[in-house]
This record gives C-alpha cells, structure tokens and sequence, in this order.
C-alpha cells in the first residue's frame, strides 16, 4: 500500500508533461487526415499496437518519444542518474519490444515508419510531416532521414 500515492504522484506528474503541449502522434493523425489519408489508431491486432495504421498503403507508423523510446544521438535522451538500474532495464525493455514488433510487421508486408517527437517541435515539424507523407506514398525511400 505504502507505494500507490507515489504511483497516483507519477501519473498525474505523467499526465501533465503529456498535456502541455497538443500530443505528437495527434500532431500527425491531424496531418495525415488533413491530406486525405484514412488510418486507424492504435490497432491492438498488430504488433506493438502502431499509432497509426494505413491499410491502403500497407504501412504503420510508430510515434515515438525520444526518452522512452532512447533516440540513440538525440539531445532529448540520456540516461537517467539515478535509479540507473532500473531505468536501464526499462528503456532498454522498450527498445527491445520495438525491434521484435518493427521486425514482426516487416516480415508480414507491412512498411514501419518512425516519427521521433523531437522530429515533430515547431522548427521542424513541417518538412517532418512532408517528407511522412512522401514515404508513406513511396515517393522517397522509406530510410532516408525525416
Ligand atoms: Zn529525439
């Protein structure tokens, strides 16, 4: 009993990092809406649950925020200074899940693409959701960089 007020503490502190600003994988559904693709949200039928799910275009896209997900060389990942040991077996948890899902849906047809959150502040957001779109139509290569 002695740790569910810490655990209701860390989810509301969760909850209102979340809420400040519109939430990245909305940032992108608006986007892809707007032009006219149609998705379904969290399918709980794929592996890993994918944000957002194009069917037509046999694509899956994974919004990802760069400190759970550990954005290898991004400035909005680093590892924790305490309790390392337990944020380690987390983070690298996570990372793990990610590869087997992104694995799984490659080898059943399905084309997984990636949105960092850093990918998606103001500065950047545009030519992020641009190039988004050109990848999920095929237009460039779905590696070359967001
Ligand atoms: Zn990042």
């Amino acid at each position: 009993m002695a740790d569910k007020h810490s655990k209701e503490t860390r989810s509301y502190n969760m909850s209102r990092i979340r809420s400040k600003d519109t939430k990245p994988e909305e940032i992108v559904r608006k986007y892809l809406f707007s032009k006219g693709f149609r998705y379904r949200k969290n399918d709980s039928r794929l592996p890993g649950k994918p944000d957002v799910v194009l069917p037509k275009y046999r694509t899956v896209v994974f919004i990802n925020g760069c400190f759970w997900h550990a954005h290898e060389g991004c400035r909005y990942f680093v590892w924790p200074q305490s309790n390392t040991a337990f944020w380690k077996a987390k983070i690298t948890g996570t990372i793990q899940r990610d590869k087997q899902c992104h694995q799984m849906l490659t080898e059943n047809g399905w084309k997984v693409l990636v949105v960092w959150e850093c990918e998606l502040k103001k500065t950047n957001r545009e030519s992020t959701l641009c190039q988004l779109e050109k990848q999920i139509k095929g237009l460039v290569d779905e590696n070359s960089p967001l």
